[in-house]
């Protein structure tokens, strides 16, 4: 199936930070794609800044070896890659200083298109762009500005640099990226929702015993470690992209489709949620992978540090106290160097009021579990008779849908960052966070890892290739339940 592409309006997009990691892996290829998909106005121009003393041509250079290494797709045109390096700019400048801002304040000031900034630079460089496009004239009506995560690490920072990025920018000029919100998969979950009247009627707590949201990584922190020690999972993965996924699993149906309609119906969400208990919460951090502890080490020998007590691992449980879910609970569980690479929301729907069958057949439920990654798809455990002689005995069959199977290879081939990246051209806010959405999910957070930190927790040790500390399963023992296996 060929996707339909509707080309965006003629843009200018700088990316503070141009030479990065991020830069090089995921928006610059980013970009090249929806170039060849012909999705970039001819004369759309994508300007890389950054500290790095380089001339536009060696720029170009660099992003031909990065789209080289990073780009999954290698079927283009020689002719193609040469067309898109020839829309890039390059212009070394400073954050913090005033060396770079003249000239780039030359190269933008064509009439009547969109200009795009994204801030792909440390989170503490966000204040003092802000404050330079703006003292440089650029922050005007047309621009918009896209803050890479972390935004904040907890609820005073996150307010204080919204308040930063407010005093030159309207909140419709900002773009807190989120990139799991740009997954196809994960929009898939509300048209799953909001386009089916099968599932809606059901989606309430009379009908659904619980639900849960793991989001599993093979990964260890890498030569991420001393980032990710200042963070851990909480911070890293639960306060932003668990919450997302949560928040459109359990919403109510916004009225329209449209960016603050639906971040209205997220953000009551949040609001809503209960506090979690000490004793709802599992902590872990990853052992070295037995016999071969030079490759896979443990936590605390990758982030170097004997005695850290961040978390490579959380589960927790909660509720959503409004009139849909109260009485349902949500277990959240994401960890690094697990079973397998997942992510994956089941709903596990309540057992028939009353058996017709003898006590043999036993009680069977319903499970809807909704892959966004790997082989992303939903599989709908539906109970049937045994076939055969031998009576009335009942078993769990999947209907299953593959959605690279339903509809061809062509669905996994956009990024999240190309989709983020067309949206903010577009001038789409549906798929990036609001600052009040931001400081309630903090809000929320905080007294979590306020709670550790009060009691001194230390979290517990898993194997390598599990499915995280054996308190995760008792979390959900204690409550007669147990987690869906961790697989690929
Ligand atoms: P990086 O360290 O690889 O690159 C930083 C970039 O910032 C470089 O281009 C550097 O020249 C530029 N820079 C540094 N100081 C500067 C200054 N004073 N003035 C102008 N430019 C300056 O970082 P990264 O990994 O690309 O991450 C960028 C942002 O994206 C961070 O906020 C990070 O948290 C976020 N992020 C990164 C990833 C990832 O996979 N790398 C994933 C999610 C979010």
């Amino acid at each position: 199936m060929v996707s339909r592409v509707i080309p965006v309006a003629p843009f200018d997009l700088v990316i503070f930070g141009g030479t990065g990691d991020l830069a090089r892996r995921k928006i610059l290829p980013g970009l090249f794609r929806r170039f060849c998909a012909g999705q970039m106005p001819p004369d759309a121009r994508v300007v890389g800044a950054a500290r790095s003393d380089m001339s536009a041509e060696d720029y170009r250079r660099m992003v031909r070896d990065a789209i080289g290494e990073f780009n999954s797709d290698t079927s283009y045109k020689a002719a193609d890659l040469d067309a898109f390096l020839a829309r890039l700019e390059y212009v070394t400048i400073d954050a913090k200083g005033e060396a770079g801002w003249s000239e780039l304040q030359k190269l933008m000031a064509g009439e009547g298109r969109v200009e795009a900034y994204y801030f792909s630079v440390s989170p503490s460089l966000f204040g003092d762009l802000a404050e330079r496009l703006h003292k440089w004239g650029m922050a005007d009506a047309q621009a918009r500005i896209v803050v890479e995560k972390p935004f904040g690490r907890d609820l005073a920072t996150a307010c204080a640099l919204n308040a930063t990025l407010a005093e030159h920018f309207d909140e419709h000029q900002i773009y807190r990226i989120d990139h799991y919100l740009g997954k196809e998969t994960v929009q898939n979950l509300m048209a799953v929702r909001f386009g089916n009247m099968l599932f809606e009627p059901l989606w309430n707590a009379q009908y659904v015993d619980h639900i849960q949201i793991t989001v599993a990584e093979t990964v260890g922190v890498g030569g991420r470690g001393e980032y990710y020690d200042k963070s851990g999972a909480m911070r890293d993965m639960v306060q932003n992209h668990l919450m997302q996924l949560l928040c459109l699993i359990a919403m109510e149906p916004p009225a329209r489709f449209d960016p603050d309609a639906v971040r209205d119906e997220k953000l009551k969400v949040i609001r809503a949620l209960d506090p979690v208990l000490p004793h709802h919460i599992s902590r872990g951090q990853y052992q070295a992978e037995a016999c071969n502890e030079a490759e896979m080490p443990g936590y605390r020998t990758a982030v170097g540090d004997a005695k850290t007590r961040t978390e490579s691992f959380v589960a927790l449980k909660t509720h959503i106290s409004n009139w849909r879910w109260a009485g349902t609970p949500f277990y959240l569980r994401t960890g690094k160097r697990m079973a397998a690479r997942s992510s994956e929301i089941t709903v596990v729907f309540k057992e028939t009021p009353h058996s017709i069958f003898s006590e043999e057949a036993g009680r069977h439920r319903n499970v809807l579990s909704i892959r966004l990654q790997p082989n992303e798809g939903i599989t709908l455990g539906v109970t049937i008779k045994e076939p055969g002689p031998g009576g009335m005995r009942l078993i769990d069959v999947p209907l299953d849908m593959s959605f690279a199977e339903a509809l061809g290879d062509d669905t996994d081939h956009v990024d999240a960052y190309e989709r983020l990246i067309m949206d903010v051209i577009r001038g789409n806010q549906t798929l990036f966070m609001r600052g009040d959405e931001v400081e309630a999910a903090w809000a929320w957070t905080d007294p979590i890892i306020q709670g550790w930190e009060a009691r001194n927790d230390v979290p517990k040790p898993y194997d390598s290739g599990s499915d995280g500390p054996t308190d995760s399963a008792e979390l959900m023992r204690r409550d007669g339940r147990e987690w869906r296996k961790v697989s690929p």
